[in-house]
């Protein structure tokens, strides 16, 4: 029997705390039925995971419904299946997730949310694109993946140190997972926001811990954070046309663009083209955007699109976890910040190990 005790973060500050309580009235996300675990044991205060004397559990093993120490994760890596602990997943992952010239708080608060993703993903059992395997390497799919080969090629003289970053992070979160109401949380994460995150529901549907809150990255933190593309009027109404036939360019370019909605979060809502109104994330794909903060103007070389930030909006921005920690911040104040209202727990306690 395994008696490894749960350890509580305290919240960083009352306004947190006061968002954790009215989060927690809103409803509850639907969660597939497999993901379920048993619900927690009591938190006590205080805790404080890096001095922790619990053994590791990241050399465990998972798969099908539970977690035990003769488990296995199956990772397809392009034609390869690998089986690997989740310490062997979390190294490749979170190396490929990060650059680990990152703030070590943030690479910690990133292998949290990479091992809370990666054992949902085991729990829902097989997925459609790829049945013999918990997880593959492709960021298209999974999140991205590279072998310690691929690594060390790609770093040279530097992977040693980088390993060493890489193996602190999983090792000082050893075990360590994101739960909302008993079950693992969505933990999603993006590159850099503008000011604030997205909320899940300005993209998917709303999840009550995946809501806007400030990130404090800015253009001296984040290379490329405010980039401008230039699209002449001709491609545009092309690329518009192609997407939308009924939109109305018939006119001037200066009459094409007539509004502009924002969400909550100040990015682009809609933008009403020819009469049509387009989502942000669409316009985001059809001109390959960075991120959906976007101001459009017309010049007299066409329309300019510039972009703050860059990725989806949700969830742990990682540019803002790197300013988080390099002002200060632990990695559970960061997961705090970015997930309000969750809760981290041991792994092995979720599932109630024998
Ligand atoms: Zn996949």
């Amino acid at each position: 029997m395994r008696t490894n005790s749960i350890k509580s973060i305290i919240l960083p500050s009352l306004l947190l705390a006061l968002m954790a309580l009215m989060l927690s009235a809103l409803a509850a996300p639907k969660w597939p039925e497999d993901n379920t675990v048993s619900p927690q044991p009591e938190s006590e205060s205080g805790g404080n995971w890096q001095e922790s004397s619990s053994p590791t559990s990241d050399g465990l093993t998972v798969s099908g419904d539970g977690f035990d120490a003769s488990y296995t994760l199956t990772l397809l890596d392009g034609d390869e299946t690998l089986e690997l602990t989740i310490a062997e997943y979390l190294q490749g992952s979170l190396a490929a997730e990060m650059p680990a010239s990152f703030e070590p708080e943030a690479l910690c608060a990133q292998a949290v949310a990479l091992r809370t993703y990666v054992l949902r993903k085991c729990l829902a059992g097989p997925s459609d694109s790829h049945p013999e395997a918990d997880v593959c390497s492709d960021s298209g799919c999974c999140a991205a993946w590279r072998s310690e080969q691929a690594l060390r090629e790609n770093w040279g003289e530097d992977s040693e140190a980088n390993l060493e970053k890489i193996r602190s992070a999983i090792q000082a979160t050893d075990g360590v997972c994101v739960s909302y109401e008993g079950s693992l949380a969505q933990t999603v994460f993006h590159s850099s926001s503008d000011g604030m995150t997205a909320g899940s529901g300005e993209i998917w549907s709303s999840v009550p811990y995946l809501t806007p809150v400030e990130s404090p990255e800015s253009s001296d933190d984040v290379p490329g954070y405010i980039q401008s593309v230039t699209v002449s009027t001709g491609d545009f109404k092309d690329t518009i046309l192609s997407a939308y036939p009924e939109a109305d360019l018939s006119g001037e370019p200066e009459t094409w663009v007539s509004g502009t909605a924002l969400t909550d979060s100040g990015r682009v809502d809609h933008i009403t083209v020819g009469g049509v109104d387009i989502p942000g994330s669409a316009l985001r794909t059809l001109f390959s955007l960075r991120s959906t903060s976007i101001d459009l103007e017309l010049s007299g070389d066409g329309f300019i699109f510039t972009t703050t930030g860059y990725g989806h909006g949700v969830g742990m921005s990682q540019y803002g976890a790197n300013t988080m920690a390099r002002n200060g911040g632990s990695w559970n104040e960061i997961l705090a910040w970015y997930y309000p209202g969750t809760q981290l727990v041991s792994a092995w306690d979720m599932v109630g190990q024998e």
